[in-house]
């Protein structure tokens, strides 16, 4: 089912969905399922597995001389996706992204989550490739988010790359983009972000997840800035609880989002992590409490791999 029917059958009642990200490469789907299985208390609709395109590493050869590799190291997010849906009777919500795939590959990929029944994607620029600095897109493929909003919609209306197929089965992806309350690192200001915000949604995005934040203020003056500007498809909120002491400027540096300073100040204060992660379910729950008297249509976590502090928040909220 989409994302959007789900939403919609909710009957403005807050749902509760979460994002996982394929084990790390080696590693096995049991240790996802484990972090999954209790979550599932809660009846998630849908749950969106996160994709991660290769990096450069450096490996020293024998001669001293440095050989570079390319890896992946969260391969499998299409079989993670059919496996979620098999183990969990749950929709998933595959990322897909503009690096490193044509837009004959993205095609292609597209057709393989049609035929496992997927019915919804969130479409990405992807991040860059960390020895790049900045996104480069493949010459062929899709550079904006938007690109990658135009070609899905157009496979969803019968149009493929190939000119030539005639009566071509049209694909019935539900297609979600992300936002960004304290705006994309790399937009000049958030007034230009959101043009292109609007501009993903003028293509055919329904529904929009919003990267993580702290501070509740800055997701409702980014809802009335969208609604002022005639986004009227659903927000789903992105929360994150803060779980180490490093996550205060890792996140920060990361994501490119302010920690408010009475939780900087609470964090710091922390004698260790176990006080950390308290402090971070306390201060997810405050937030979320608030959104939901809002009217937020989902409230959308990010695991990062553990599962332990969204079940403490979610008993409480669910
Ligand atoms: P875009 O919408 O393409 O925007 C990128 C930048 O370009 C912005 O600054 C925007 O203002 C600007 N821009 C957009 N369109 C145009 C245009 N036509 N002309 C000029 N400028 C333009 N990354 C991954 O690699 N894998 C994931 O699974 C993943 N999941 C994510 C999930 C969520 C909810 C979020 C919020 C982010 C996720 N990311 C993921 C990170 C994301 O890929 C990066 O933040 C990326 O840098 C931007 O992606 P986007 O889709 O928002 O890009």
């Amino acid at each position: 089912m989409k994302v959007t029917e789900h939403l919609k059958n909710a009957n403005g009642k807050t749902l509760f969905t979460i994002e996982v990200l394929p084990p790390l490469k080696g590693d096995s789907i049991q240790t996802l399922f484990s972090n999954m299985d209790p979550l599932m208390e809660f009846k998630p609709p849908f749950v969106d597995v996160t994709y991660h395109r290769e990096e450069y590493v450096y490996k020293k050869r024998e001669n001293g001389l440095l050989e570079k590799q390319v890896t992946r190291k969260r391969p499998g997010t299409v079989g993670i996706c059919a496996a979620i849906q098999n183990r969990y009777k749950v929709d998933t919500v595959p990322h897909i992204i503009c690096g490193g795939f044509t837009q004959e590959e993205t095609e292609n990929a597209l057709i393989d989550l049609q035929f496992l029944g997927i019915d919804n994607v969130l479409a990405l620029q992807g991040d860059g490739i960390k020895s790049e600095g900045r996104f480069v897109p493949e010459s062929k493929g899709n550079r904006y988010a938007s690109d990658l909003v135009e070609q899905i919609v157009h496979m969803n209306q019968g149009r493929f790359l190939d000119d030539d197929l005639e009566n071509a089965n049209p694909t019935r992806f539900c297609i979600g983009v992300a936002g960004y309350p304290e705006k994309h690192f790399a937009a000049p200001n958030l007034k230009t972000d959101l043009k292109y915000l609007k501009l993903k949604v003028d293509l055919g995005a329904e529904y929009i997840v919003t990267q993580m934040f702290f501070d509740n203020a800055r997701f409702f003056d980014f809802v009335a800035k969208c609604r002022e500007i005639g986004i009227q498809v659903p927000i789903i909120p992105g929360i994150k609880p803060i779980t180490t002491k490093a996550q205060s400027s890792v996140l920060a540096t990361v994501f490119h989002i302010d920690i408010p300073e009475e939780l900087a100040d609470a964090v710091e204060d922390c004698k260790d992590n176990a006080a950390v992660k308290q402090v971070g379910v306390e201060w997810a729950v405050r937030q979320s409490k608030e959104l939901i008297k809002f009217g937020v249509p989902s409230l959308h976590f990010y695991s990062m791999g553990k599962s332990d502090p969204i079940y403490k928040i979610a008993k409480q909220l669910f």
